[in-house]
């Protein structure tokens, strides 16, 4: 075998929580992960010359040592001591910079892709371990599916697949950087934390009612402020009868639940006639 082809799907934040500030500036968090259909294709073939050469039908990507996927593959490389070279082709489908984890999966994807290429048999522990050095979502995406995400990110607890809904998912012509906004949120002032315990709880007993309720994120206060068209799509997404809206991780994507397919596929229409940003999908949740 000296080729495989891997789907990494991107995630949303179902819920996220902020706990606090640690000393190394890391931030505690307490999350629910969920992986949606909306997907990177990614194919890894080995090769006798040395060295990691990718090609992507995104100009806007870096295509050197930075991407995250030169980056695992790197790293994998030198842990385990492997011989030759691999070259990646690359099909972006999921927004960038969107809070979707797009560069995570893609690192989990070629870390899942090097083990086969090579043989190593690593489990999904070690392969976290590796994951975690390149990024604290790494872990949940090499599993992928709902989980519950604590500390940094990398303690992690599988749950049990949310139950079926459709999603309608948009993302704003606007940038945010990570960074910036946990350095702006105001932990004490936070009037209110999401109940991810409730969340984690109705997503045991299936009851999608009850996690939409409860989809709440810390990380709105920040962003929203500074890009209104994140609560104007929120809106937009409500009226058009979705159970409950939200922003994804650091934003600025924001997603809507809906229990019906024909009322999602209308609301996803009329996103798109709007103009509210050329990337608007309507998928669902994948287990
Ligand atoms: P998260 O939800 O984990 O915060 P994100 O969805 O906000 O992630 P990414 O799409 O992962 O953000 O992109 C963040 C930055 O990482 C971009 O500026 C991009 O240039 C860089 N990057 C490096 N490799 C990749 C990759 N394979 N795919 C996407 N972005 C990458």
């Amino acid at each position: 075998m000296d080729s495989v082809t891997l789907k990494a799907n991107a995630k949303i934040n179902l819920g996220l929580d902020v706990l606090s500030r640690r000393q190394d500036g890391y931030h505690e968090v307490k999350m629910v992960m969920q992986s949606v259909g909306i997907s990177d294709t990614l194919t890894f073939t080995r090769t006798e010359e040395p060295g990691i050469r990718l090609e992507s039908d995104d100009r806007t990507l870096p295509a050197d040592g930075s991407n995250l996927i030169s980056r695992a593959l790197s790293l994998i490389q030198a842990t385990y001591g492997l011989e030759g070279g691999i070259s990646v082709s690359l099909q972006k489908r999921i927004p960038i910079a969107a809070g979707m984890a797009g560069g995570s999966t893609d690192a989990a994807a070629a870390i899942h892709a090097a083990d086969r290429l090579y043989h190593l048999g690593l489990s999904l522990e070690e392969k976290q371990a590796l994951g975690v050095k390149l990024g604290a979502d790494v872990p949940y995406c090499l599993m992928g599916g709902t989980a519950l995400s604590e500390g940094i990110g990398e303690i992690l607890t599988a749950l049990p697949p949310a139950p079926p809904a459709c999603l309608v998912i948009a993302r704003p012509p606007v940038s945010v950087s990570t960074k910036s906004v946990y350095e702006n949120l105001r932990l004490r002032e936070l009037e209110r934390h999401p109940d991810i315990d409730g969340m984690v709880e109705s997503i045991r007993r299936g009851d999608l009612k009850g996690i939409a309720q409860r989809m709440e994120n810390v990380l709105e206060t920040v962003t929203i402020q500074r890009h209104p068209v994140i609560g104007q799509m929120k809106a937009f997404l409500m009226e058009a009868g979705a159970l409950n809206a939200l922003m994804s991780g650091s934003g600025p994507t924001v997603f809507g639940v809906f229990e019906e397919e024909r009322t999602a596929r209308e609301a996803w229409l009329a996103m798109r006639e709007r103009g509210f940003g050329a990337q608007v999908f309507l998928t669902g949740f994948v287990a």
